[in-house]
């Protein structure tokens, strides 16, 4: 279970609203029930309910079960997409593993806003569900040229260009240099559903920190391919 606050053991707190009516009325816990808690910084504790009332939850932080361990850092850059698909998108990416989000505007990115609360929230219950220690971040959206003008070229891309004569990426990604494969930070670039502009591939391309890749000769949906690519980059360079 999520919670914002510090976790030290002996230590007793009251859960927050959401919390609270998680344990009490969809788990349906009682007093003495265990409970495991993770913050994105401390690592995982055991825990127990100390006291369940009607609108309140108090917890009881036990001892360290797990140390608190980190993600490959591997950002996913996707171009914002419609709810159900963002839904689904941030939802497996979390439980793949996914350090951080990052929205990127391009010319044929259909969808104009994003609710990035909801994103965070489904974030949290991804993370909760797959025992990940770590929250994936969440960043604003900015637009195509805005990111590569601000790149760090420490951070490599991969980029998932079209369906279509690309290097298949299971082959790219093992055939990656070995001063490559050391690189600590990484993002994984998927079009929307309209496809890259051929403008924005020629950018692309010309960065010296990018890996064009594909994915098979099918049109993926984008939520699709993202999350294709994160498998296998997960199974080849990743844990
Ligand atoms: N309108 C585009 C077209 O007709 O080619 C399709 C765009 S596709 C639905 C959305 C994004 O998923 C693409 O921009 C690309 O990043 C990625 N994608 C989909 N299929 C792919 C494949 N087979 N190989 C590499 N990337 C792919």
């Amino acid at each position: 279970l999520y919670v914002t606050i510090d976790l030290k053991p002996g230590t007793r707190f009251a859960a927050d609203e959401r919390t609270a009516h998680y344990l009490k009325n969809v788990m349906r816990r009682a007093v003495g029930d265990p409970v495991i808690l993770f913050n994105g910084r401390d690592g995982e504790f055991n825990a127990t309910l100390a006291d369940v009332a009607k609108k309140t939850v108090e917890i009881e932080i036990a001892a360290l079960r797990r140390p608190q361990m980190g993600v490959p850092d591997i950002s996913l850059c996707f171009a914002p997409l419609k709810k159900d698909a963002v839904d689904f998108l941030v939802e497996k990416a979390t439980e793949l593993g996914v350090a951080a989000f990052q929205p990127v505007f391009t010319k044929h990115t259909a969808a104009t806003r994003l609710n990035l609360e909801r994103l965070a929230a489904n974030a949290i219950e991804a993370a909760e569900q797959t025992e990940r220690l770590t929250l994936p971040q969440i960043h604003e959206p900015r637009s195509l040229s805005d990111l590569i003008d601000g790149w760090d070229p420490a951070r490599r891309i991969i980029l998932c260009a079209e369906a279509g004569p690309a290097l298949p990426i299971a082959e790219a990604l093992s055939n990656l240099k070995s001063d490559v494969r050391q690189t600590n930070a990484w993002a994984i670039l998927c079009g929307p559903e309209g496809g890259f502009a051929r403008s924005e591939l020629d950018l692309l391309s010309k960065l010296p920190f990018v890996t064009p890749v594909g994915l098979g000769p099918r049109i993926l949906r984008a939520d699709t391919a993202a999350l294709a690519a994160l498998a296998v980059f997960q199974s080849i360079l990743g844990d």
